[in-house]
């Protein structure tokens, strides 16, 4: 990930944004630079992970605000726990990797409220960072046919995203006993008024980091991959959610993973809408089937229906199929499908047709347009 680089501006949008607005542009980004779509791309595959951390924090109300708040100073944090950087001690703060947002914000608020670089508050934190920890929530978009949304299916699907190193724990290296404190993290002697102070060799965590990792050369995160079936269960809408447990981020020092949340969004469909459990569907008719009235084959989900359209049906008439919409996924019913009818105009008469459409005309008398005014 490129340091420094802003979260609003990685996903384009305003900084009072709303959740939704940023919910659209993620959706609309992640579809783009998904690795599904290009594969072998390196500069997409980085892309696509700079979005999808972007949105792991902008939409979370409470990261998001923190965010706002300490942008910069969690930016930095992030950059100088990189191997090179020189500090070995501001490494250790990040040593949660993927899963430290949390602890990285915790230290900060330490940095810059314990004053003077004695970081006291961050010790506590640094610590707690060291218990087994749940691996993280992913969230990833999951488009989803018109057709898959309402009968269901089965839906492979390869997803990357930035975890835990595997080999180091995503600590970027070799977690030893600090020999300065033997990992009490508490340095000897104490500090101004007699008060224990943080180990300054290991920043109170009690732990040093040693040789770094080859594997993820440092950073504690790799890009891990992996293919993945899905049951999709009929009549699922945009904005349903299937949890996959234990298919998230890993997790610290043997907790459990974290499970992947898939978002589902519907596409749509040429023909058919779909309001919650109803479909809807327009299907024109010609001007003597509205007159004279007519049956007329229509297109529902489960198959072809014949429908009635009685005489003098209008413009725009809606008629309702009982039973033809989309399941309802707990109770296992199914929504209704509307028919909205239109009247098409015929713009090419036979000969014959148009004599009789001009005798139609002649004993034609109605004005349909008395009740309108003729004037503002
Ligand atoms: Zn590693
Ligand atoms: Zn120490």
């Amino acid at each position: 990930m490129r340091a420094n680089v802003d979260f609003y501006e990685v996903l384009g949008v305003d900084r009072n944004a709303s959740p939704k607005e940023i919910r659209k542009a993620y959706r609309k980004l992640a579809r783009q630079y998904h690795p599904d779509v290009n594969p072998g791309d390196d500069a997409a595959a980085q892309k696509y992970k700079e979005i999808s951390q972007a949105y792991e924090v902008l939409s979370d109300a409470e990261k998001r605000q923190k965010y706002d708040q300490f942008g910069h100073a969690y930016q930095q944090a992030q950059a100088s726990g990189q191997w090179g950087g020189g500090d070995f001690r501001t490494f250790v703060f990040q040593q949660g990797g993927a899963g430290s947002f949390e602890e990285i914000f915790g230290d900060i608020f330490g940095d810059m409220f314990g004053g003077g670089g004695v970081r006291t508050a961050g010790r506590q934190r640094t610590r707690v960072a060291q218990q087994p920890q749940r691996g993280q929530d992913i969230r990833h978009a999951l488009p989803v046919t018109f057709a898959e949304a309402i009968k269901g299916g089965q839906k492979s699907l390869t997803i990357s995203i930035a975890d835990r190193c595997p080999v180091c724990d995503g600590l970027g290296g070799k977690a030893e006993t600090c020999p300065a404190c033997g990992g009490t993290g508490t340095a000897r002697g104490g500090g101004m008024f007699g008060m224990p102070t943080a180990c300054p060799q290991c920043q109170g965590s009690g732990e040093i980091i040693t040789e770094r990792c080859s594997k993820c050369r440092g950073s504690g995160e790799v890009i891990r991959t992996r293919h993945i079936d899905v049951t999709i269960p009929p009549g699922v809408k945009t904005g349903s959610k299937l949890r996959l447990a234990g298919e998230g981020g890993r997790g610290f020092r043997g907790g459990p993973d974290g499970d992947l949340i898939l978002e589902l969004e519907v596409q749509d469909h040429d023909f058919f809408q779909r309001d919650g459990d109803d479909i809807s569907i327009r299907v024109p008719i010609t001007f003597i089937e509205a007159v004279q009235g007519s049956k007329i084959t229509v297109p529902t989900i489960n198959g072809q229906v014949s429908l009635k359209i009685p005489p003098g049906t209008k413009s725009g008439q809606r008629f309702r199929l009982k039973g033809q919409g989309a399941p309802r996924p707990k109770t296992g019913e199914q929504g209704d499908q509307y028919v909205e009818v239109y009247i098409t105009t015929p713009s090419r008469l036979s000969r014959q047709q148009r004599q009789l459409i001009d005798q139609l005309a002649e004993t034609w008398t109605e004005n349909p347009r008395t009740d309108l005014p003729m004037s503002l």
